[in-house]
């Protein structure tokens, strides 16, 4: 284990500790009962089972956890065969999901070990953790035949190596996402000092921050949500790292930096976190419009910019669930406004800034962006001008409200209204019922269109033509 030369190996505090009749560390009604009822059978069955993780993390500083992880000894095939409503998930990192009412679901994952450790320690003689019956075989370790060079690829491509759970805590991220909470005895097991982080307000990481980056870099983008997040520093190494770490970005599977990025808008932090990911300059890999956006513009620009995400994370963190589309939109029309607008060509579909389209392309083409949500996006942004009244619109104002995104593009009119103090007396039109009077640009007179045959499906934003006039 690479350790932190300035940090003496830490203590654990083992459940042992405890004194007897010692009040819990944490109140035992902050916990979700089913996620309980998970580690208590674990643990009848034989098995060492902790909360860990994020759910820890947050109770210890007094947040509602999101969800309750479960770490344990037992093999995921154990699992399966200690739980009826229970499928095995994931072949990289493979784990168990129990079921519970209302799709509740609790996740439970084998102690591990990191993979990217074992090329430091001589070959084990066997495999310590043979495949069981009815378990998919697992991929080659990183310390077999081919050994990859340690110096030149760090980079983690599978993670099924069992371990005990110490190995486990060590091979996680951050300090603080390192704890463990046996429910039983009421003690924070801390292996890694995450702990005196949480006191301190630092996200750390586990081990050597420049070997934990490479591996995976995608924890740049968990770092920058965490310190989002909890409002914490980067400790000072670990941000090294960091911006070390931001050539390799583009080697991660890109759904799961989608993923990440997702996670910071929906929440509520995506202001802080696009500061954060733009001063590590990687904000040029994961969302290249506006890392163009910001460095074309300036200060003025920046200023622009983050009115709008700091309106959108307003509204999720005053409980307003958005889904995918209207985040990404909201996050992408500056940027859609920016560009020089143009009136589409009679018949013609509008579209928004070719580096918006190349953007949502990339992003299904590569990243499984589900291709609704970028099709929804594109509408939703499309729409904007006339909700502006900067589209003329051939036929009713008021059919527009009928489509089947115009509440969803209002949303993000909202936002924009809010983020400028632009278009107010349009929004309040919109939202009482009633439709603003297109306004009539500033190129002068409508330009006369010529006869199309009509189209069919939503087209948001873009009204059918008019019934050809006899000439
Ligand atoms: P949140 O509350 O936002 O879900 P979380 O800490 O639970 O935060 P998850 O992504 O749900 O984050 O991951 C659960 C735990 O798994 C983390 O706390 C961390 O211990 C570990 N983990 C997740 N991703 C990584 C990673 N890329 N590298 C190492 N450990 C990870
Ligand atoms: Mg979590």
């Amino acid at each position: 284990m690479n350790q932190d030369p300035t940090d003496k190996p830490p203590q654990p505090t083992a459940p042992s500790d405890a004194p007897d009749g010692a009040a819990p560390d944490l109140d035992p009604a902050s916990f979700d009962p089913d996620a309980v009822k998970v580690v208590s059978r674990l643990q009848q069955h034989g098995h060492q089972a902790y909360f860990v993780g994020g759910c820890v993390r947050d109770l210890l500083v007094g947040r509602k956890p999101k969800d309750f992880d479960v770490a344990t000894s037992a093999h995921p095939g154990e699992v399966r065969a200690t739980f009826r409503n229970c499928r095995l998930i994931g072949r990289r990192f493979r784990l168990a999901h129990v079921y519970f009412k209302g799709g509740k679901i609790i996740e439970v994952s084998t102690f591990r070990d990191n993979p990217g450790e074992l090329e430091e320690r001589p070959p084990p003689e066997a495999d310590a953790n043979p495949p069981e019956e009815g378990e998919e075989p697992r991929e080659a370790q990183p310390n077999g035949e081919s050994e990859p060079d340690a110096e030149e690829d760090l980079l983690i491509t599978q993670d099924n190596v069992f371990g005990t759970a110490e190995q486990d805590a060590r091979r996680r991220d951050f300090t603080i996402n390192g704890l463990f909470y046996d429910f039983a005895s009421g003690k924070v097991i801390d292996y890694v000092r995450g702990r005196r982080d949480l006191d301190e307000r630092y996200i750390r990481t586990i081990g050597d921050p420049e070997r934990r980056m490479r591996e995976d870099p995608v924890r740049i983008l968990r770092a920058v949500r965490f310190a989002s997040k909890l409002e914490f520093d980067i400790e000072s190494r670990t941000y090294a790292a960091m911006e070390g770490a931001v050539e390799d970005l583009p080697r991660c599977a890109p759904p799961r930096l989608l993923e990440e990025t997702f996670r910071l808008i929906r929440g509520g932090v995506a202001t802080p976190s696009l500061k954060l990911l733009a001063a590590l300059d990687a904000l040029k890999i994961l969302l290249p419009p506006i890392a163009d956006y910001l460095a074309k513009r300036g200060p003025e620009g920046e200023k622009a910019f983050y009115a709008f995400t700091e309106t959108l994370d307003r509204r999720v963190l005053g409980g307003v669930a958005l889904e995918d589309a209207v985040l990404l939109a909201a996050m992408l029309l500056p940027i859609a406004l920016a560009a020089p607008y143009q009136e589409p060509e009679g018949g013609e579909q509008p579209t928004v800034a070719a580096a918006i389209e190349d953007l949502l392309a990339d992003l299904v083409r590569n990243a499984r962006l589900p291709r609704r949500i970028a099709e929804r996006c594109r509408l939703i942004l499309i729409a904007q001008r006339t909700l502006s009244g900067q589209r003329r619109r051939r036929g009713s104002l008021m059919s527009f409200r009928r489509h089947p995104l115009f509440n969803e593009a209002l949303t993000a009119f909202e936002i924009w209204v809010d983020a400028t103090g632009e278009h107010r007396e349009a929004l309040e039109k919109w939202k009482s019922g009633d439709a603003p009077v297109a306004v009539p640009d500033a190129e002068g007179p409508p330009k006369r269109r010529r006869r199309r045959r009509r189209r069919r499906g939503p087209r948001l934003g873009a009204d059918s033509p008019p019934p050809p006039k006899p000439e």
